[in-house]
C-alpha cells in the first residue's frame, strides 16, 4: 500500500513525501481511512508506530474542506499528557499541513500564558494542549470550544497515570456533543475503557503491535556493576564506544542532575531533562541533543515520554525503573522505524528485584556482560526461571435484571468490552507467537494494578512531567 491509496489530497501527499515516508505504517493504513470516513477511532498504539501522522494527516484533510475558524475558537483539540509531546505533535501538524491554509498552535504550562492567548485570538484550526493550561485558557475565555469538530486524546493511559482524569472529564463536558473522537493509548486497562465509554461512539478499533523493540531491532544487555562505579563505567562505555548520541535514564531528578555534572566534569557534553527544569531549558536541551550538539541527554521516565528522536542509536538505563513496563518504553526510544539500536543497563545487586520483574515482562533473560575492572563486589544473583504471564480469567458477565443488558455494556449500543481482552481488535493472524507474546506482555494489562498511580492534580495545574 502507498500513501496515494489512502484518499489524501495532493497538498498533504507532497508534505508526506518531503518527510521521506513512502509506505504508511500499519496504524496509518488503518486509521487514515477510518478518520476520513468521519468515524470514531480507538487505537492501541505507542509512540514510534507513526500514530501522530495516523491521526494528523486525515484531520488536516477533513479540516481543509470545512468552515473557517472563528476568533478564539478551535476546530480540532488534541490533548496530550506532557509538554514535550504537545510540542512534537504540533510540530508534526505544521509539517504535514504546510501546504494547507490551516492554522495550528500548542499550549502548555510552565511558560507565559499571554503569548498563547494572543495566538488564540484569531482562532486556530488545530490546537494541541496539555489539560491544565487548556483549562486555564478556557477559564480566561481565551479559547472557546463550540466549534470543535474533532477531539484527539493522545497517550490516554499516561493522562490517567498523571492524574488528569478530572481535567479530561471537565473538558469533555465543555465540548459540543456532536464531534469525532479519536483515542490513542499504549495500554488498555479497565480504567481507560471506562473513559472510552463516555468518549467514543461505535469506534473503529485498531491494534498494532507496539514497535516491539524487545524482539528484533534492539540489542539489549546488562552490565552488572556496583553503585559507586556506575558513573565511571558509563563514562568508559561512552568513550570506548565513541557514542555520539546517547539517552540515559535515571530514576530521580537529582540523580539526573548529579550524573550530568559527572559527565561534564570529564568533558562529555550532557544535559538533564526533567520536571524541575524550566520549559525553556528542556526545549533547549532536546534541541541541542537532536542537533548533535550535546552527546548525552539524561532523562527521567516521565520527561522522556513521547520524545521522538529519530534513529537514536543508544539508550542506557543508568538505573532500572521500578515499573517494569517503563523499561519497554525506555528502550523504545531506540531502534525506531526499523532502525537498529542498543539498550544497555547498568545493574547493581540492589536492583535485582527490578531486573527480574523486567525479565518477566519481556519474557526473556537479559544477557549479562562483566566489564573488566568493573566487576561488582556485590554480585548480582542469578535470575530465576521466567514465569509465563497468564491472561486473567474472563469474568462472568453480570446480568442487570432491569433491562436485561449485561452490565458494562456501553451506552449508545456499543459492543461490550470483555475485561480479559488485552488489545482492541486482536492480532493479525499472520503474527507469530513471539510477537503475540510480546505484545501482550507490553500492554500493561497482564498486571493491571502494578502501574504507577499519581495523586490527582488540581484542575488548574499545568501538565508537569516528573
Ligand atoms: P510517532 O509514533 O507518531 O511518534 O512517529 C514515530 C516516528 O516515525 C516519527 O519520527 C515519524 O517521523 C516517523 N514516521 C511516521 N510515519 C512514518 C512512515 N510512514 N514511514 C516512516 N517513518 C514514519
Amino acid at each position: 500500500m502507498s500513501f496515494t491509496d489512502l484518499g489524501l489530497s495532493a497538498a498533504i501527499l507532497e508534505a508526506v513525501e518531503q518527510q521521506g515516508y513512502d509506505t504508511p505504517s500499519p496504524i496509518q493504513a488503518q486509521a487514515i481511512p477510518a478518520v476520513l470516513e468521519g468515524k470514531d477511532v480507538m487505537a492501541a498504539a505507542q509512540t514510534g508506530t507513526g500514530k501522530t501522522a495516523g491521526f494528523t494527516l486525515p484531520i488536516l484533510e477533513l479540516l481543509s474542506g470545512g468552515k473557517k475558524v472563528k476568533p478564539n475558537h478551535i476546530r480540532t483539540l488534541i490533548l496530550t499528557p506532557t509538554r514535550e509531546l504537545a510540542a512534537q505533535v504540533c510540530e508534526s501538524v505544521s509539517l504535514y499541513g504546510k501546504n494547507l491554509p490551516l492554522t495550528s498552535a500548542v499550549v502548555f504550562g510552565g511558560v507565559k500564558i499571554n503569548p498563547q492567548m494572543q495566538k488564540l485570538r484569531g482562532g486556530v484550526d488545530v490546537l494541541v494542549a496539555t489539560p491544565g493550561r487548556l483549562m486555564d485558557l478556557h477559564g480566561q475565555r481565551a479559547v472557546k470550544f463550540d466549534q470543535v469538530e474533532i477531539l484527539v486524546l493522545d497517550e490516554a493511559d499516561r493522562m490517567l497515570d498523571m492524574g488528569f482524569i478530572r481535567d479530561i472529564k471537565k473538558i469533555l463536558a465543555l465540548l459540543p456533543k456532536r464531534r469525532q473522537n479519536l483515542m490513542f493509548s499504549a495500554t488498555f486497562s479497565d480504567e481507560i475503557r471506562e473513559l472510552a465509554k463516555g468518549l467514543v461512539n461505535n469506534p473503529v478499533e485498531i491494534s498494532v503491535s507496539p514497535r516491539n523493540t524487545t524482539v528484533q531491532s534492539v540489542e539489549q544487555w546488562i552490565h552488572p556493576v556496583d553503585k559507586n562505579q556506575k558513573s565511571k563505567l558509563l563514562i568508559k562505555l561512552i568513550n570506548d564506544g565513541n557514542w555520539r548520541q546517547v539517552l540515559v535514564f535515571t530514576r530521580t531528578k537529582h540523580g539526573a542532575n548529579r550524573l550530568t555534572k559527572s559527565l561534564e566534569a570529564v568533558n562529555i557534553s550532557a544535559a538533564a531533562i526533567h520536571g524541575n527544569k524550566s520549559q525553556g531549558a528542556r526545549t533547549k536541551a532536546l534541541a541541542n541533543f537532536k542537533a548533535g550538539e550535546i552527546r548525552v541527554l539524561v532523562a527521567t521516565d516521565i520527561a522522556a515520554r513521547g520524545l521522538d528522536i529519530e534513529q537514536l542509536p543508544q539508550v542506557v538505563n543508568y538505573e532500572l525503573p521500578n515499573v517494569p513496563e517503563d523499561y519497554v518504553h525506555r528502550i523504545g526510544r531506540t531502534g525506531r522505524a526499523g532502525a537498529s539500536g542498543n539498550a544497555v543497563s547498568l545493574v547493581m545487586a540492589d536492583e535485582f528485584k527490578q531486573l527480574i520483574d523486567i525479565e518477566r515482562v519481556i519474557q526473556k533473560h537479559l544477557t549479562r556482560e562483566l566489564v573488566k575492572g568493573f566487576e561488582p563486589a556485590n554480585p548480582l544473583p542469578k535470575s530465576p526461571a521466567i514465569r509465563a504471564i497468564k491472561a486473567p480469567r474472563p469474568k462472568k458477565p453480570k446480568v442487570d435484571h432491569q433491562d436485561g443488558q449485561r452490565s458494562g455494556e456501553m451506552a449508545s449500543g456499543h459492543k461490550p468490552v470483555s475485561k480479559n481482552r488485552r488489545h482492541m481488535g486482536g492480532q493479525q493472524p499472520s503474527q507469530n507467537k513471539s510477537q503475540n507474546q510480546n505484545q501482550s506482555n507490553n500492554d500493561g494489562n497482564a498486571k493491571p494494578n502494578n502501574r504507577r498511580r499519581r495523586p490527582s492534580r488540581s484542575s488548574h495545574q499545568a501538565a508537569k512531567p516528573a
